[in-house]
């Protein structure tokens, strides 16, 4: 079986009309499938022509399953099901501004990261544009939202998966997701966190998406990088600042490095001397962030004392650097912690 939302207006417009179907009739079911429907409870469409439909295409191929809410901050965790049976998972963070949700671009994932819980068993397959898309109308559904009133106002790929590895279905979805047709999200509003998967973030800089570029840099020395992460030995940070600028003098888009503190790993003296020397004067923001830690995982989070003592470093050597407050923590806030439990049968 298709999945409907892995195609773009003017796809569906062909599918539709070749069915002998009036081309109005493309609308009614794109919003349809955006504001979270299933294919059967479009009823503005005839049943017929439902039919037709599902006799190609999934009724529901992403489907909430579970769901658990932070009592400290009201972040929100979903475990998503696919139609082949495969779980990822999302979350939704709630700020002033708006709504956040952070979604899946893979099933697992293949750069396994030392840290990080959705590469434990690698990469299961990659998301398709609409399923990528179904976690958003489904989670911007259940939270009462609809295409005229969004409740889901911003986007980060920061769930499982890395976005660049999956590059042709990400930038469908991101092409869908901002159609004013359907959920009209700019791609200003989204965020796309990488490894530093270098030649993808110059064909990213070539699609004509503003979108916010996020490289996940965890420390500011090659032979350190390679420790918590394997693509460190396929492109070293000279190479990923490089792209950074050519991505900057694109778009004209600041940048944003994430930098998870590791007790002992990266958050001494010389990471921060070496990350100003590296960042000074660069049109990017460091976002911080204690390690969560993961229970496969043997490593610990910098204590809140010192991560503080590192984000003072920073600022002080004039980098524009802040100290994200940790969301979800007591939900299996980080990458494919909820997953796993799922897989291990735990209780969620
Ligand atoms: N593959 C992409 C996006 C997914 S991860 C990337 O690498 O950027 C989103 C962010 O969470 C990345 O910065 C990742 O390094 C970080 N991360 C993963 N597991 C973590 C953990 N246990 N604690 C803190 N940060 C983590």
């Amino acid at each position: 079986m298709l999945i409907l939302s892995d195609l773009n207006y003017e796809q569906l417009k062909k599918v539709i009309t070749d069915m002998g179907e009036r081309s109005f009739r493309a609308e009614q079911i794109f919003r349809g499938v955006c504001s979270g429907k299933k294919i059967s409870e479009i009823t503005d469409i005839s049943k017929e022509l439902r039919a037709k439909l599902l006799s190609v295409y999934e009724d529901e191929p992403v489907k909430i399953i579970g769901k658990k809410v932070s009592s400290v901050d009201g972040t929100t965790k979903y475990l998503f099901k696919l139609w082949d049976g495969n779980v990822v998972e999302g979350v939704l963070m709630k700020y002033k501004y708006g709504n956040t949700q952070c979604v899946s671009t893979q099933v697992g994932c293949r750069m396994g990261c030392a840290f990080c819980a959705s590469g434990i068993d690698g990469l299961v397959r990659n998301l398709t544009a609409g399923e990528i898309l179904g976690q958003i109308s489904a989670v911007n559904a259940e939270i009462g939202g609809a295409l005229d009133k969004r409740a889901v106002t911003n986007v980060v790929l920061m769930g499982s998966g890395e976005p660049l590895d999956n590059y042709d279905n990400v930038v469908a979805f991101i092409r869908n997701l901002s159609d004013k047709r359907g959920l009209n999200v700019s791609p200003r509003n989204l965020s796309l966190s990488t490894c530093g998967l270098v030649p993808k973030i110059y064909d990213l800089a070539g699609e004509g998406l503003d979108v916010n570029l996020t490289i996940s840099l965890h420390n500011p020395f090659d032979e350190g990088r390679k420790l918590l992460m394997p693509i460190a030995n396929a492109y070293s940070i000279a190479e990923i600042l490089d792209a950074c600028s050519y991505y900057f003098n694109k778009t004209g888009r600041r940048y944003i490095f994430e930098y998870s503190l590791v007790r002992g790993q990266n958050d001494g003296k010389d990471c921060a001397e070496e990350l100003i020397r590296l960042l000074k004067g660069r049109p990017c923001h460091i976002n911080l962030i204690r390690l969560n830690e993961v229970k496969e995982k043997n490593l610990s989070s910098t204590s809140d004392k010192d991560a503080y003592k590192f984000l003072g470093l920073l600022t002080k050597g004039g980098l524009s650097a802040t100290l994200r407050r940790q969301m979800g923590a007591d939900i299996d806030g980080a990458c494919g912690q909820l997953r796993r439990k799922y897989i291990n049968g735990e209780n969620l």
